[in-house]
C-alpha cells in the first residue's frame, strides 16, 4: 500500500505531495483524510493522507511512521473543498486545510492541548459473588444505566468499588469528557408572526439556493433562523449558523442552547483551544448537529448539511484577509452546492453585492420591512456639528446631554457609539470637518508622516499637507482622534451622577469580561454604555431608548470605496439598538457632514435609497458591484526592488490582461511595515479570461524569489 501525503512544512507556504509506503500494522487503520506522521530529511512532518493506491512511479519510497488520530479530520467533501479554495484564492492546498481545522491539530502547536477523560464502570457479564450492603448500593446503581461515572460510586463507598474492581466485578470505561456545557432544553420556539411564517415557508429546503433575507433591526430575524435551523433538523439534517465574532454573545448562544439543548456547539474566540478542540470533535463525530460560529465555523465537518445561515451578511469579518484569503460566504454557497441545500443571508443593511444580485435574482430576496408587532424604527435626528462645536467645547453637543439627561431622570439607558472604524490616517479640518480627497477615485488621502504628504493609495496621487483648511480657511488642519477615555471624563464633568460603562476592544479582551459587561448593563448597573463598533451589534436591551453617535464622520473619511456604505451600514446597526422593546427610541447623529447622503438616509431608515444613490456611484466610478477587484500586493525588504517589480509587474499584467483597467502601482495604504516595503497593483474587471493563467504565472515566477513577495486578494476588504 502507498499513500501520498501532503506535509506541513512548518513556516513555508508551498504545497508538496509526497508518496510513503505503509507498513502491514498500519494499513488498516489508513483512510483518506487521516493525519500522519512521515520522515522528511532529517524532520519528522506531519502531514494528511489524500490519495491510497498500489504503486508509485518513485523507487526508495520511505515508511510513514504512525497514524497521530483515529478519526479522520478531513472529510470527503472537505478535501474537495479545499481543491475549489485554492483555485478560486490561489493560496495552498494546505493553507486552506489548515484554516479548516482547530489549532490544536495543526503541527507544532498542539502539544499542551490535551483530551481529557471521566473513568466510569460497567458491570462485567458474569457475576456470582454475595454483596455487602454497600457493595450492593454499588451494584444498584447499575439498575437504571449501564455507564455510572466513577465519582458517583466513590461517594458510596470507596473500599468497596476497589473490591469490586479488584474482583474484576467491575469493569473501567474511560470517556471522553468534552469541556463546554450547555443549558438543557427549556424553552419553546416563538410562535411566528405572519410575516416571519412567510419567509421560513419561502425557503426550499431541498435545493441549493441562495436566499437574502432584508429584515430591518428589530424584525424578529433570529427567531426565523431559529424556526429553520428547526425544520432542518426534525428532517434528520444538519446546520451551520455565521455570525461575526462580534455579535456572538453570550445572549445569541442561550438563546440557541434553551432550544436545542446540548445538540449545538459553538466556536468562538473567547474558547479556549482545549475547548474549540473538544467542541470540533463533538461535531466530526456527529455529537452536535447545530454549529453557530465566526467565519471559519463554515468548514465545520457536518455531514447531511440541510442550511447555512450567514447573519449580518454584511459585515467585513466573513472575509479571511490572511491567507487563504476566503469569503465565507463563497464557501458556504460551494458547500450548499454540495450538499443540495440552501443558503440563507440575513441584514438590516445587506452588502451593496449581494442587494443587486437579490436584484438581478442571483439571489431569491426574502423582506421584513418591520418591526415586530407593529413597533416603530426610531425617530433620528442629525445634530450639525459645524454651528454645534461653536457653542459646546466638549465633544457631546448641547441637544445629546439633554436627551442624555432626560433618558436617565426617565429611568432608561443610553447607547454612546465613538466611530473609530479601521485606521485613522486621514486629516481632517478640526473646525469643519473638511477631509482631503483624491482627484481621480474620490477617496480620502492617507497621511503619510515620514515625507509629510497625502496620497491616494488606489492610483498614486500626491499633495502636500496644508495647514490651512480649503473649506473654511482656517488653519485648523490636523491628525484628529479621540478615545473612549476622554468621553468618558466629559460625560463625568458634564453628569456626574450618571453611571458610565466603558466597552471597547481593550475593556473587552480578558475573557468573559464581554459578557460580564453586557449582563451588567442589562441589569441595570449602568446607566450609558459607551463604546465603539463592539456596541452596535446585534444587542437586544429593552431599557435602551437613546442611542447618540458622538461622530458619524469618522468612518465616512476613511479612504476605501466602502466608507459611505460601512457608514450607513453602522449608524443604521446602532440605531437599531433603540427602542427595541414597548418603550419608544430615539437617536441622536453628531456629523459635520448633515447634507451627506449616507448619513440623511440614516435619518429616514431609507436603505433602498441609499442602495440607489451608492450604485450610481460604484457605477461611474467602475467599482463593485459593477467590477470585481483583485488587490496584487507586492513587497520588499529592498525600497528599490520593490518599486522595480512592481512595475515589472504592471508591465506584464498590461500585457496579458486586455479587459482589465490596471490602477498602480502605488503605495499600499501602510506603505512601510516591519521595515517592508509594500506596493499595491488594482485589477478591476468584469470578465477576464486570462486573470488566473495570469495571476498564476506570476504566483510561479515568485516563487523560489525571496526578496519578493507577492499576494493575492480576490474582492479584498481593504487595500
Ligand atoms: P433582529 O435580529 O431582526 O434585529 P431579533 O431577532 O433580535 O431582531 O428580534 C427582536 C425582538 O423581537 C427580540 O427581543 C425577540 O425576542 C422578539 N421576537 C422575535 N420574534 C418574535 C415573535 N414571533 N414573537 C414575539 N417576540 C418576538
Ligand atoms: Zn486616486
Amino acid at each position: 500500500m502507498i499513500v501520498g501525503v501532503l506535509v506541513e512544512l512548518v513556516n513555508k507556504s508551498v504545497d508538496r505531495i509526497f508518496d510513503y509506503k505503509v507498513n502491514d500494522s498500519l494499513k488498516e487503520n489508513i483512510k483518506i483524510g487521516i493525519r500522519v506522521e512521515v520522515p522528511f530529511g532529517k524532520q519528522t512532518l506531519e502531514g494528511f493522507v489524500l490519495s491510497i493506491k498500489e504503486d508509485s512511479e518513485v523507487d526508495n519510497l520511505k515508511y510513514i511512521i504512525k497514524v497521530i488520530d483515529n478519526d479522520i479530520v478531513l472529510n470527503k467533501e472537505l478535501i474537495e473543498l479545499g481543491k475549489t479554495m485554492k483555485d478560486n484564492t490561489l493560496a495552498t492546498l494546505i493553507s486552506c486545510y489548515q484554516v479548516m481545522l482547530p489549532r490544536a491539530l495543526k503541527a507544532k502547536k498542539k502539544n499542551n492541548i490535551v483530551k481529557k477523560y471521566d473513568i466510569y464502570y460497567r458491570l462485567s457479564k458474569n457475576i456470582d459473588y454475595k454483596f455487602n450492603s454497600s457493595q450492593q448500593k454499588i451494584i444498584d446503581c447499575f439498575k437504571n444505566s449501564d455507564l455510572v461515572k466513577k465519582d458517583d460510586l466513590v461517594k458510596i463507598s470507596k473500599s468497596s468499588l476497589n473490591t469490586l474492581i479488584t474482583k474484576n466485578i467491575l469493569i473501567e470505561v474511560k470517556k471522553e469528557h468534552y469541556r463546554m456545557e450547555y443549558n438543557n432544553k427549556n424553552s419553546e420556539i416563538k410562535v411566528l408572526t405572519p410575516t416571519q411564517e412567510k419567509v421560513v415557508s419561502a425557503v426550499d429546503l431541498n435545493k441549493s439556493d441562495t436566499y437574502l433575507l432584508y429584515g430591518v433591526t428589530g424584525s424578529g430575524k433570529t427567531e426565523v433562523y431559529i424556526k429553520l435551523i428547526s425544520k432542518v433538523i426534525s428532517k434528520g439534517k444538519t446546520a451551520i449558523m455565521l455570525v461575526p465574532e462580534i455579535s456572538l454573545t453570550p445572549q445569541m448562544i442561550s438563546r440557541f442552547s434553551e432550544v436545542f439543548g446540548n445538540r449545538i456547539a459553538a466556536i468562538h474566540s473567547a474558547l479556549s483551544e482545549g475547548e474549540k478542540y473538544d467542541e470540533w470533535r463533538r461535531i466530526n463525530r456527529g455529537e452536535a448537529d447545530i454549529v453557530i460560529g465566526a467565519r471559519s465555523a463554515v468548514f465545520a465537518p457536518l455531514n447531511n448539511l440541510g442550511i447555512i445561515i450567514i447573519d449580518e451578511e454584511h459585515s467585513d469579518s466573513y472575509k479571511q484577509d490572511t491567507n487563504p484569503r476566503y469569503n465565507a460566504k463563497d464557501i458556504a454557497i460551494i458547500r450548499s452546492k454540495t450538499n443540495n441545500c440552501p443558503v440563507v443571508m440575513g441584514s438590516a443593511t445587506p452588502s451593496l453585492e449581494s442587494f443587486a444580485r437579490a436584484y438581478k435574482n442571483v439571489y431569491k430576496l426574502l423582506s421584513m420591512p418591520n418591526r415586530i408587532n407593529g413597533k416603530n424604527l426610531p425617530k433620528v435626528t442629525l445634530i450639525d456639528m459645524n454651528s454645534e462645536i461653536k457653542r459646546s467645547k466638549s465633544h457631546i453637543s448641547i441637544p445629546l446631554l439633554n436627551s442624555i439627561k432626560e433618558t436617565i431622570d426617565n429611568n432608561n439607558q443610553v447607547i454612546l457609539l465613538l466611530n473609530r472604524r479601521g485606521y485613522s490616517s486621514f486629516v481632517t479640518c478640526k473646525n469643519c470637518g473638511y477631509t482631503f480627497k483624491c482627484p481621480n477615485c474620490d477617496i480620502t488621502l492617507t497621511y503619510h508622516k515620514t515625507s509629510n504628504t497625502l496620497r491616494c493609495h488606489y492610483c498614486g496621487y500626491g499633495t502636500k499637507v496644508y495647514k490651512k483648511c480649503p473649506g473654511c480657511h482656517e488653519e485648523a488642519v490636523s491628525n484628529l482622534g479621540v478615545g473612549t477615555e476622554k468621553i468618558e471624563e466629559e460625560l463625568k464633568e458634564l453628569i456626574p451622577n450618571a453611571k458610565v460603562l466603558r466597552m471597547d476592544f481593550d475593556t473587552t479582551s480578558r475573557k468573559g469580561m464581554h459578557e460580564k459587561m453586557i449582563t451588567s448593563f442589562k441589569n441595570h448597573e449602568y446607566d450609558i454604555l459607551l463604546g465603539t463598533q463592539i456596541v452596535a451589534k446585534g444587542l437586544d436591551f429593552e431599557n435602551v431608548t437613546l442611542v447618540g453617535v458622538i461622530n458619524a464622520d469618522t468612518s465616512l473619511n476613511i479612504p476605501d470605496f466602502r466608507s459611505s456604505e460601512n457608514t450607513f451600514s453602522l449608524l443604521s446597526q446602532v440605531s437599531g439598538r433603540s427602542g427595541r422593546s414597548s418603550k419608544k427610541g430615539e437617536v441622536i447623529i453628531q456629523t459635520f457632514n448633515p447634507e451627506h447622503y449616507a448619513i440623511k438616509y440614516t435619518k429616514t431608515h431609507d436603505y433602498i435609497g441609499f442602495y440607489n444613490h451608492e450604485m450610481e456611484i460604484r457605477k461611474k466610478l467602475k467599482y463593485p458591484p459593477y467590477y470585481y477587484i483583485c488587490y496584487l500586493k507586492i513587497s520588499s525588504k529592498d525600497y528599490e526592488t520593490a518599486s522595480l517589480e512592481s512595475n515589472k509587474i504592471k508591465k506584464s499584467l498590461e500585457r496579458n490582461l486586455k479587459n482589465t483597467i490596471i490602477l498602480g502601482p502605488s503605495v499600499a495604504n501602510i506603505f512601510k511595515l516591519n521595515n517592508i516595503y509594500r506596493y499595491g497593483i488594482i485589477l478591476k474587471y468584469k470578465y477576464e479570461e486570462n486573470l488566473y493563467k495570469t495571476l498564476n504565472m506570476l504566483i510561479e515566477h515568485y516563487r523560489n524569489n525571496n526578496k519578493v513577495a507577492i499576494d493575492i486578494d480576490f474582492n479584498p476588504n481593504h487595500f
